[in-house]
C-alpha cells in the first residue's frame, strides 16, 4: 500500500508527566464532590491517555489525533468517510464481513482477549470479523505505540493499534473497532452540548481538539453517557478538575463503560442496517 505515513509528536512526555503529578496531588486532596480520578482508572479515556503517551511516534505509524484516531496526513481536513463512504460492504446474506489479521506479537492470552472483542460484535450485530483470506480491505491489528484506529474503512490494510502495553482489554478492543466501523467519540456528537458541558479551561494545552464537535449522524439514537465511545469526566485534564460534566445532572456517571452499551450495539445495527429484530435486544 502506498499511503504516506508521517511521524507525529502529539503526546509530549513532559506534558503527561506533569499531568500525572497534578492528578496525583489532586487525588490526595480532600475536595472531590464524590468523584475521584482513580474511580475512572479503567475508563476508556484514562486507558487511552495512559497508553497513548507516545502514540503515532513510532516509525511508519500514522498521525494520531483526537486521543486515539489515526488520520492520513495526505488529507488536509475532511474525514475520509465523508469523501467516499467508509462503511464496510454488506454481503448478500445480510452480514458485514470485516477481514482481520492479528499480529503474531501477542501472547496467547492477549490474542484471546482480542478475539473475544471481535466475537462480541457477532453476538449482537451483523458484523462478522473474519480471518483475512486474500480480501483487499482489512483491519490489521498490531501492537504499535498506543491504542488507535482510523475512523471507517480506509481501503487496503488499515492499522488498528492495540499496544500490548495498556490496550488489550475487551472494551478498548471494542472501542477501536467501533472507530474502524465508522464511529466517532460520543462526546464529539453534534448534539453533545445539550448533554454535556465541556470545560476547556481544565483541558491540557494542545488537547483541546479532543473536545471538538462533529456533524455526526446520530442515527436517531439518544446521547449515551454509557457508550464505550464516551470519555470520562477527567479526560485530558490539566489540573485534576473535570473536563466533561453531564447536564443537567452533574453527578451522572459518564465514560465508565466496561463494554459496548445497548445503544452502541443499536447504532451498529442501524448504521449497517442489520436485521434489527434479531439483534436489537438488551445485552
Ligand atoms: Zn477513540
Amino acid at each position: 500500500m502506498h499511503i504516506r505515513f508521517q511521524i507525529a509528536l502529539l503526546f509530549g512526555t513532559f506534558c503527561s508527566v506533569q499531568s500525572f503529578i497534578i492528578k496525583a496531588s489532586y487525588e490526595s486532596s480532600a475536595e472531590n464532590e464524590g468523584y475521584l480520578l482513580k474511580d475512572d482508572d479503567f475508563s476508556v479515556s484514562t486507558l487511552l491517555e495512559r497508553a497513548n503517551l507516545n502514540a503515532g511516534k513510532g516509525e511508519n505509524e500514522p498521525l494520531v489525533m483526537f486521543g486515539d484516531i489515526a488520520v492520513d496526513t495526505d488529507l488536509k481536513n475532511a474525514d475520509p468517510c465523508t469523501a467516499r463512504g467508509c462503511l464496510w460492504p454488506k454481503a448478500p446474506d445480510g452480514n458485514v464481513y470485516v477481514p482481520f489479521r492479528i499480529s503474531s506479537a501477542y501472547s496467547a492470552r492477549e490474542r484471546n482477549t482480542i478475539m473475544q472483542g471481535l466475537a462480541s460484535f457477532a453476538s449482537s450485530t451483523c458484523i462478522r470479523f473474519v480471518p483475512l483470506d486474500r480480501q483487499e480491505d482489512f483491519v490489521d491489528i498490531q501492537s504499535l505505540s498506543g491504542c488507535f484506529s482510523f475512523v471507517g474503512r480506509r481501503g487496503q490494510g488499515q492499522n488498528v493499534s492495540l499496544s500490548r502495553r495498556g490496550c488489550v482489554f475487551t472494551h478498548i478492543v471494542q472501542h477501536e473497532l467501533l472507530h474502524a466501523l465508522g464511529f466517532d467519540h460520543e462526546q464529539t456528537r453534534s448534539d453533545r452540548d445539550q448533554n454535556v458541558r465541556i470545560l476547556l479551561e481544565n483541558v491540557m494545552q494542545g488537547q483541546e481538539s479532543n473536545f471538538r464537535r462533529i456533524r455526526t449522524n446520530n442515527l436517531g439514537t439518544p446521547y449515551d453517557y454509557n457508550s464505550v465511545m464516551h470519555y470520562g469526566r477527567f479526560a485530558f485534564s490539566s489540573n485534576g478538575q473535570p473536563t466533561i460534566l453531564p447536564i443537567p445532572d452533574e453527578n451522572a456517571v459518564i465514560g465508565r463503560a466496561s463494554q459496548m452499551s445497548t445503544l452502541d450495539i443499536r447504532r451498529v445495527n442501524l448504521l449497517y442496517r442489520c436485521n434489527s429484530t434479531i439483534y436489537d435486544k438488551e445485552p
